[in-house]
Order: structure tokens, then C-alpha cells, then sequence
């Protein structure tokens, strides 16, 4: 890319468990386009496989990786201290971050327990709360943060059971952080992706006859790419989307818009 928007720029980056991450696509993305990169991943299990994968970026824009297991708020203080030594400010932050119990996604949506519900809630809604509050003071100079929602924020979509809520609770929190962050000129945005193989993906039943369906269903008659979704989180990162702010939108070849 000889276009560089970010050039100069510091990205945090949470969510790259392997290569077809879509945090991955995005890191990936931002780095060509010239930021410099601290990539914060769930635990020493990934340790490795997130260094390899850095290990294949060009070594300029620096590229860095450190944990950073959301559940835990001792970890995410220690990340940004770690963060802080290499870059004296932020500009941007993206949480690509969900989760839910197996159970939850298994039984009926009504039989979600207690502690299935606040264990999704903590990890997929509140850790954005949590990231973003630690990293708004290294945001000395405005800056863009995002996140990663799904069409079954707003719609019923059978099994994504208490995903669902979490992801319309999330995007609700992009609102009013991006209300009380905007005075900062810190924008706040979500990406609403269609269906992506990934890791997480495969933990809802019935995925890959999903995929299928919005493939043969979509406006556009296929399925979006991580590197599409890592496209428009590219834009969002730049100063070309800078009046854009508490938005969620869709990259998923136009399924949304449709009726039935
Ligand atoms: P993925 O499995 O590659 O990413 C999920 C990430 O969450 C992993 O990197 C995992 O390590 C991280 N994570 C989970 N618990 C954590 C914890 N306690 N601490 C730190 N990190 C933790 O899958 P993905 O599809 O790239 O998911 C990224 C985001 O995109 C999620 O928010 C997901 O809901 C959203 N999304 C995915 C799709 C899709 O079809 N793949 C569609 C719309 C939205």
C-alpha cells in the first residue's frame, strides 16, 4: 500500500487468536497503512501463535505483543503500563473480543443461567467498557475506537441465544462512550460483519449451513471477507471518517436490509 493514513500512528489491538481472526485482518490492514502496532491477546496459550503471526509483518512499522486476558482487571492495568513504555500515546484501539459459556449456546435462550449470562456480559460487553476507560487517558490526542457487533443485536438470529443481548447491550455502550469520549475528539464506532468462519463463529450451531444461507441470501450473493471488514476499520481509523461517531454499521453484502 503506498497510501499510508496511519502513518505515525499507534494501534492496540485485542481479539487475534489465529489468522482468520478478524482483529488479524484489521491488525494486518493497519499496519500496512503505516501504524505501529501492540497486539494484546488472552493468555500465554497464544502467546506463540500471535508472535508467529507478527513474525510476518515487515519489521517496520514496529509490531509488539503482550497479554492481556480481559476477565482479569489487574492484566489490562499491566498491558497499558507494558503499552505505555513503547508508545507515549494511543490513537487507536480495536476490541474484537466475545464470548459465551458452550451451555448458553446450547439450551434454549429462556434456560441461560445467571452466571452464563454475567460470564458473556463480562467478556463480550464490559471489557470494552474496561479497555476503553484504561486507554482514554493515552488518547492525548483524539483518536478512533472500535468494535465488532452482529445483525443478531437487532434481530432474532435462533442460535445466538444470549449473544444477542450482549451484542445489543454492546452496542448501546458504543453510544454513550462515544458521547462522553467525543468532547476528546475520541470517536467510538462498531462494525457489524455478516457471518466469517472463524473461531468464535464455529462455536454457534448450525454455522457453516448459516454461512450458506446468507451466501445464496445476501443482496450481494456472497459472504463478506475478514480483509472487507478490515477495509472499512481502516476508514474508521482514519482521519477521512473523523465526523463519524457512535455508529454501528454493517459490512455483510447488504443481508440486513432484508425483510424476511
Ligand atoms: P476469534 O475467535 O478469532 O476472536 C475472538 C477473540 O476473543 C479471540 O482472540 C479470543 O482470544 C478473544 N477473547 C475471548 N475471551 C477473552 C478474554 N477473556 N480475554 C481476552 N481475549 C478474549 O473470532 P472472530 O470471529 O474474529 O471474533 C471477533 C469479534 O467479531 C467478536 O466480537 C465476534 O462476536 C465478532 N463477530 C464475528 C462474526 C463472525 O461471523 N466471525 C460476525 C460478526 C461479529
Amino acid at each position: 500500500m503506498n497510501y499510508k493514513p496511519l502513518l505515525g500512528k499507534n494501534a492496540v489491538v485485542f481479539g487475534v487468536a489465529n489468522k482468520w481472526s478478524i482483529a488479524w485482518a484489521v491488525a494486518k490492514t493497519w499496519h500496512e497503512a503505516g501504524a505501529n502496532l501492540i497486539i494484546g491477546y488472552q493468555g500465554e496459550r497464544l502467546k506463540k501463535p500471535v508472535e508467529a503471526l507478527l513474525s510476518e509483518l515487515p519489521s517496520s512499522p514496529p509490531s509488539l505483543a503482550f497479554p492481556c486476558d480481559v476477565s482479569n482487571e489487574q492484566e489490562i492495568k499491566s498491558f497499558f503500563s507494558e503499552a505505555l513504555k513503547h508508545f507515549p500515546k494511543i490513537d487507536l484501539l480495536l476490541h474484537s473480543i466475545a464470548f459465551a459459556p458452550k451451555e448458553a449456546l446450547e439450551k434454549n435462550f429462556y434456560e441461560t443461567t445467571r452466571e452464563d449470562f454475567i460470564k458473556t456480559f463480562e467478556i463480550s460487553v464490559y471489557s470494552f467498557i474496561a479497555l476503553a476507560r484504561e486507554a482514554k487517558a493515552l488518547f492525548t490526542d483524539g483518536g478512533s475506537i472500535l468494535t465488532l457487533s452482529y445483525y443478531g443485536a437487532e434481530k432474532v438470529i435462533s442460535n445466538y441465544k444470549i449473544m444477542g443481548p450482549a451484542k445489543s447491550a454492546l452496542e448501546s455502550t458504543v453510544r454513550y462512550l462515544a458521547y462522553e469520549f467525543g468532547k476528546d475528539q475520541i470517536r467510538v464506532n462498531a462494525l457489524s460483519p455478516g457471518p466469517i468462519n472463524t473461531l468464535a463463529a464455529r462455536g454457534i450451531s448450525g454455522f457453516t449451513k448459516f454461512l450458506k444461507e446468507c451466501e445464496a441470501k445476501s443482496p450481494l450473493k456472497r459472504n463478506v471477507e475478514a480483509k472487507e471488514v478490515a477495509s472499512v476499520a481502516l476508514f474508521l481509523a482514519s482521519d477521512e471518517s473523523k465526523a463519524i461517531t457512535g455508529q454501528t454499521i454493517y459490512v455483510d453484502c447488504g443481508y440486513s436490509i432484508l425483510g424476511f
